[in-house]
């Protein structure tokens, strides 16, 4: 693993809340504010945290599927956020994404041949014969048949046509997939399976992976770092073994007790979350997490806690750590 493929600085989308018969801007959700991290080529950053977090927001600004408010997206030292429609077109055929629902990103009327050739015309590659051919070849690669390139995504079962998702995302042998929860919609025993394919995937093709899931015990086994959100911005960022041995950050520690373990001589003690998330749009005052925390102290109620490196390549937002504090 050498070098950022992706840097990302001080990202942010604010969405404008309009009201009044004039449907003047009244407030702002802000659904990602100022997230940095960085991706390095084969590395798999791992993006967690619960539903209204900002993690998919920030995949789809990636990629200019939702444009940023501020801050910059470098991949490969150019940044997407200047880039003209004609060129942001063209730099994502070297990043692609894997959607959630694959039932929903595939167009039902047309064949798998036809959903995977797709990309090839979009970006100009190949002639008729040979996209038929990578077609093919890319339902072996992603344990499919050829003879599937006939058929219509309702012929196939959930884990089939992530499969075609995944083979859809690779036809244009990209550098970046950012997967937003692909195996969120599929049952526990075929997750494992899609897993496995995407890191084998990983390895044959060079792929770096942004990751995006809810559930912590998902990206456990496909990352090799983790960033953990809440209420749109990082809390904590470090390799995946110190995220899941040491978790510093109160809000990382409780997503983690709420992972099953499944030995029963292991006692395991939940930590529970009081209340619900907070509105983005209306977030607290000081640490956006001190209405949950059951470790909250005075100066969280005002006084937001900065990101800071807390032992080498283990980054925290949290007072509980004095570097941590103002
Ligand atoms: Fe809890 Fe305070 Fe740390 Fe926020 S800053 S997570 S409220 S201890």
């Amino acid at each position: 693993m050498t070098g950022a493929l992706l840097e990302v600085k001080e990202l942010k989308k604010f969405f404008p809340i309009n009201g009044g018969i004039l449907g003047k801007k009244v407030g702002e959700v802000k659904a990602v504010d100022s997230v940095t991290f960085s991706v390095k080529r084969g590395e798999t950053l791992g993006l967690v945290g619960e539903s209204g977090c900002g993690k998919s927001t920030t995949g789809r600004m990636l990629m200019r599927l939702i444009e940023p408010t501020s801050g910059q997206v470098i991949f490969e030292g150019n940044d997407i956020t200047k880039l003209s429609e004609k060129e942001i077109r063209k730099a994502r055929k070297d990043m692609q994404m894997v959607f959630q629902d694959p039932f929903a990103s595939l167009n039902p009327r047309q064949t798998v041949e036809k959903i995977l050739e797709e990309p090839l015309i979009v970006h100009g590659i190949g002639n008729k014969e040979e996209r038929q051919q990578k077609v093919k070849a890319m339902l072996e690669v992603v344990g499919l048949s050829s003879y599937h390139a006939k058929r219509y995504p309702h012929q196939f079962s959930g884990g089939q046509r992530q499969r075609i998702g995944i083979a859809r995302a690779l036809m244009t042998n990209p550098k970046l997939i950012i997967a937003d929860e692909p195996v969120s919609a599929l049952d526990v025993s075929i997750q494992s399976q899609v897993l496995n394919l995407m890191k084998d995937l990983q390895k044959e093709f060079q792929l770096t992976y942004l990751f995006i899931a809810h559930d912590l015990g998902v990206v456990k086994h496909i990352s090799d770092r983790i960033g953990v959100m809440y209420l749109g911005r990082l809390v904590e960022l470090t390799t995946s073994d110190q995220l899941y041995d040491m978790p510093m950050h109160p809000y990382t520690q409780a997503l983690l007790s709420s992972i099953p373990i499944p030995d029963p001589d292991v006692k395991q003690e939940r930590i529970l979350l009081k209340g619900d998330l907070p509105s983005p749009s209306n977030p607290p005052l000081g640490c956006a997490f001190h209405t949950r925390c059951t470790s909250c102290m005075e100066i969280c109620k005002s006084t937001r806690p900065e990101m800071v490196e807390l032992e080498p390549g283990h980054f925290a937002a949290c007072h509980l750590y004095p570097s941590a504090k103002q």
